[in-house]
């Protein structure tokens, strides 16, 4: 942030025509600022001026905060009020009241002021939104936000000659500014209310309350800041009224910074709609046309309702989307490593989960089993009862062999009336157990056929296995050590399993 030129920095303060706050309310200011105030001295200060008294004592009746009990006096009055809302009252009315006796010619007051109250409004209500204590604080500095506005019509009149700032958008005009003054109207009003000994917290909510990003911000400051500047950008949503953009920017900042959903923002458009003839009252202005105020209401819940369920609906179709392409995709994953007759997994499948398992028993020296199996006599059932029937025999071969293993090992049709089983982890002397298990369960079953046949079917089994006592040197080797055995079986006569030991092909390593 540029710094203010001495030039106007002087013209600041030189310049009489700004009002300064009455005493009244300074004398409030230096009170609040003393550690061991007391609420009776405050209500003696207060009540010196009755306006303000009674002031405090309407607002401390009103609606904003009519949850609490009704108050009699002014004691009462800001007891319940608080120091920091009646000093608020008691700094905006005042200078509220002495800016409208000293109006500018051809600067749009009601505007102005439009704009300060709504953005009070919006920062009270932010502020309590968001859970925070400092409403008043929030309410102030949103009031006050634009105050150097004021003070550059004073003491630079031609700066906004020729163009209506209340008429363009908010950050239109802080730019226009800094081209003619090399400075804003946030640090103008800065370098005022810090004139006036105002807080310096209020002092930094107006100097950053266009830009609430600010790296110098503390972060408890920079709470009731972002209040302060969406308070302000909320109000361009009455102010710029044709443009739905401001709404739609404000409604993601809101969501984004201060956790404020969709949802919660449209009920919050309805909040400040019975607040404002509130504040309108408080400040004695009739600024809002009731009905304008309703339907621009009406209008910005609209969109954000509309919005809502765009995004809603967007959401929706994403996810519906994702579910359908991650269900294709296992679909298609399994369409590629499934055996379409018997449903085991097909031989890319094996080949690959061979490679994978091998490699990882060779790193950590883990057994690893692989099995074949062939079908008997296999040809002599097609020949005899057609293909078909062969089918439903392959098909209940994959059962048995699926049931006769552990869910973590892989049963896969290899080709023809060949199927082989990977077994990580297993041993020889295990896989010797699974084979004679599984030529037992084969032996067992029987085949049904639709034309009330009964068919039984014998398996030849070749095991080999990968184990501290014969380490193969690759996965290939392993499998064509369990061929080799299956070899055996059919020689040995079939129905049998044979498990592969070193002495007849592999030296030891
Ligand atoms: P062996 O005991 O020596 O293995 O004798 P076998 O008759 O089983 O001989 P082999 O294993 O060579 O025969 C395989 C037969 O499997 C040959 C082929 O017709 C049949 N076959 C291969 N794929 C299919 C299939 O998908 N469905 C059917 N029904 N038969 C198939
Ligand atoms: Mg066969």
């Amino acid at each position: 942030m540029t710094l203010l030129s001495q030039e106007l920095t002087q013209r600041l303060r030189a310049c009489t025509s700004l009002p300064s706050p009455p005493a009244i309310a300074m004398k409030v200011v230096r009170l609040a600022q003393d550690p061991d105030i007391d609420i009776a001295k405050v209500a003696d200060a207060v009540s010196a001026d009755p306006a303000i008294a009674a002031k405090v004592m309407r607002m401390a009746n009103s609606a904003m905060y009519s949850m609490r009990r009704q108050s009699t006096n002014l004691h009462q009055a800001l007891m319940l009020l608080g120091l920091n809302a009646t000093l608020t009252l008691a700094l905006s009315f005042t200078l509220v009241q002495s800016l409208r006796r000293n109006p500018t010619k051809g600067f749009d007051f009601n505007a102005y002021w439009r704009r300060a109250i709504l953005a009070a409004t919006w920062a009270k209500l932010l502020a309590s939104t968001t859970g925070r204590r400092d409403g008043e604080e929030a309410f102030l500095a949103a009031l006050l936000q634009d105050i150097g506005m004021l003070a550059i019509e004073k003491i630079w009149p031609d700066v906004y000659q020729g163009v209506a700032p209340f008429q363009m958008p908010h950050g239109s005009v802080t730019e226009h500014e800094r081209g003619r003054l090399g400075a804003d109207h946030c640090l103008v009003g800065a370098a005022l209310l810090k004139q006036w000994n105002m807080p310096e917290l209020l002092v930094l909510a107006v100097k950053h309350s266009h830009d609430a990003s600010g790296a110098s911000l503390a972060e408890e400051e920079r709470g009731l800041v972002t209040c302060v500047q969406l308070a302000g950008e909320l109000s361009e949503v009455w102010l710029q009224r044709d443009d739905d953009s401001a709404l739609r920017s404000v409604s993601e900042k809101l969501q984004q910074r201060l956790g404020i959903g969709q949802e919660k923002i449209a009920e919050l458009f309805d909040a400040i709609g019975g607040q404002l003839p509130v504040a309108e009252s408080v400040f004695d202005m009739n600024l809002f046309d009731a009905a304008q105020t309703a339907a621009t209401l009406e209008a910005a819940k609209e969109i954000l309702v509309v919005r809502n369920m765009q995004v809603l609906a967007e959401v929706q179709d994403l996810r519906l989307r994702q579910h359908s392409l991650e269900k294709e995709n296992v679909e298609l994953r399994e369409e590629y490593s499934r055996d379409p007759l018997t449903g085991a997994h097909n031989r890319r499948h094996f080949e690959d989960a061979l490679e994978r398992e091998f490699d990882a028993a060779a790193r950590h020296d883990w057994p690893i089993s692989v099995i074949f199996v062939d079908l008997d006599k296999f040809k002599e059932i097609n020949d005899t009862y057609g293909h078909p029937a062969g089918d439903a025999v392959l098909v209940e071969v994959a059962k048995v062999l699926g049931q006769g293993v552990r869910d973590s090992d892989i049963v896969a049709r290899y080709g023809g009336d060949e199927f082989v089983l990977l077994l990580p982890g297993c041993d020889a002397r295990q896989a010797d157990r699974v084979g004679s298990r599984l030529v037992a369960a084969a032996r067992r079953r029987s085949v049904y056929l639709e034309d009330g046949s009964i068919l039984g079917v014998t398996l030849s089994l070749g095991i080999a296995t990968r184990d501290p006592q014969l380490r193969f040197r690759s996965a290939k080797e392993l499998l064509a050590a369990a061929d080799t055995a299956l070899y055996q079986s059919k020689r040995g006569g079939r129905d049998r399993h044979t498990c592969y030991t070193a002495e007849k092909v592999y030296e030891r390593t």
